[in-house]
């Protein structure tokens, strides 16, 4: 693919501005490609890890953004365990799609993985551990799929796999304490509410998806 980059794109901000929220020097990647060699997910994604690190480096701000590179990275640190230039590729993922989220820029392919993030976070949140009858409830009802697995829920109840009400642990506060601090240390407000935007695509995208399977 070929793109046409303009002199405004290399000079705008965003990479000066990720390198100093993150803390992370893109610039020194030299794109020797360790860190997409040994990427698990590397075959789903439209762009490889080393592919998005040079589009930082040239601004492509929109591009990275937009893609579903950063939402289908699992964060399991093989890149930035891997690069030469210890350059913490994860970290730079991470900050991707919370500026992406920020922005409501989710593609459309993508938008059950910030769903389930948010519903997951905000679980553990509010009850300490995870209460899972809460978080397929909440899923199931805001991506539009109301009756997934639903047959599952007997079985794995009569297991005992999962419960009724919430089962909440003692340290309720120390937990607290750590969302806080959490929220400190990444330097914004966390937006505990879901985008409606995200919901808007969950439920959209349920609705093409069924439009498709009827032609
Ligand atoms: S952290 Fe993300 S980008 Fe890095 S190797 Fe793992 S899945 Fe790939
Ligand atoms: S491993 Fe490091 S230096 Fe090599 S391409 Fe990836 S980010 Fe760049």
């Amino acid at each position: 693919m070929k793109w046409f980059i303009s002199q405004e794109t290399i000079r705008s901000p965003f990479k000066r501005i990720l390198e100093r929220d993150c803390g992370e020097k893109v610039s020194l990647c030299y794109q020797c490609g360790k860190c997409s060699a040994g990427c698990p997910i590397a075959f789903q994604m439209d762009y490889l890890p080393n592919q998005v690190m040079r589009m930082i480096q040239l601004g492509m701000e929109e591009h990275v953004l937009s893609s579903r590179t950063i939402w289908l990275c699992a964060s399991c640190l093989t890149c930035s365990a891997r690069c030469p230039r210890e350059i913490d590729v994860a970290e730079i993922m991470d900050y991707l799609r919370r500026r992406a989220y920020r922005k409501g820029i989710i593609p459309l392919e993508e938008t059950e993985i910030p769903l389930f993030n948010k519903i997951f976070l905000r679980n553990i949140e509010l009850f300490g551990r995870l209460y899972e009858m809460g978080l397929i409830g909440m899923f199931n009802l805001l991506s539009g799929e109301f009756f997934k697995d639903i047959s599952l829920a007997p079985k794995m109840f009569l297991k005992g796999k999962i419960g009724i009400f919430p089962k909440r642990p003692k340290h309720m506060k120390e937990l607290r304490k750590i969302f806080k601090n959490s929220e400190k240390l990444g330097r914004v407000k966390r937006s505990r509410l879901l985008q409606p935007r995200l919901i808007f695509l969950n439920v959209f995208r349920k609705f093409i998806g069924k439009v498709e399977r009827l032609k």
